[in-house]
């Protein structure tokens, strides 16, 4: 099937290097990610501007996953809007610490050596996320399944452990997959040869076997949080190519 990436018309806001996608469900919108702490300004003004959307839509924020570039402004979108958390168990631990734990590594030496440099500038924390009884904790795979056609959004949610243990992925019926940092696709990372791999890695090989589930799962676009969507085709092609090494 040919897929044209522009004529989905998927809904997403960039702000630093994340991209925090959209999807419509009942009353509103679900947030998938938010950006570093300090961005929520500029999120409220991009998405009022690009979409005419009011941050009061945002019904629901799913976290893919602990680290602060997907976190970091999510206290103060819940503050704002009332925003229920759709969140990981296994995301509890780092959410309320307001840093990435030490599992995930740089995936090269180069990698290593950038990331050297940008924490020069950058500390990777955030506001402790506390969830309350509103939000919603995904504890088995059962509710991973219901949760999202129970909010009206026809996809399911995936617990895709790789690039970190906590990591959860969104596809939905139509072939998009919202993979969180299990694959990206940013031109700054791609330059390093990190082939659709993210910069940090818990185990890569649970990434490819996040890679497959995609596919399996009938993925046809690919939106990462870091970078432009692609077509699965490419993790197809990069998975033979690892697997046969
Ligand atoms: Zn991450």
């Amino acid at each position: 099937m040919v897929f044209n990436i522009k004529e989905k018309g998927y809904k997403f806001i960039r702000v630093g290097f994340t991209n925090c996608y959209l999807l419509e469900c009942n009353n509103g919108y679900l947030l998938i990610d938010v950006g570093y702490t300090g961005a929520y300004q500029k999120f409220v003004k991009k998405l009022k501007k690009k979409y005419d959307i009011n941050i009061s839509e945002i019904k629901y924020l799913l976290l893919t996953h602990h680290h602060d570039d997907h976190s970091g402004f999510a206290n103060e979108l819940r503050r704002n809007t009332g925003a229920k958390l759709i969140i990981n168990e296994q995301s509890l631990e780092g959410l309320k610490i307001g840093k990435p734990d030490e599992e995930s590594k740089p995936i090269n030496r180069r990698i290593k050596f950038i990331v050297g440099i940008f924490s020069l500038f950058h500390k990777f924390i955030f506001p402790p996320i506390i969830p309350t009884e509103n939000d919603i904790i995904l504890t088995d795979s059962g509710l991973m399944t219901e949760v999202l056609r129970e909010i009206g959004i026809n996809g399911t949610i995936l617990y895709t452990p790789g690039h970190s243990q906590d990591g959860i992925s969104v596809i939905l019926q139509d072939g998009s997959v919202y993979p969180g940092d299990n694959t990206m696709n940013a031109w700054y990372f791609n330059i390093f040869g990190i082939k659709k791999r993210p910069i940090y890695v818990q185990d890569i090989n649970l990434i490819f076997k996040s890679w497959e589930k995609y596919i399996k799962l009938g993925g046809i676009i690919i939106y990462p949080s870091h970078g432009k969507a692609f077509n699965i085709s490419k993790l197809k092609t990069n998975l033979a190519q690892y697997q046969n090494k």
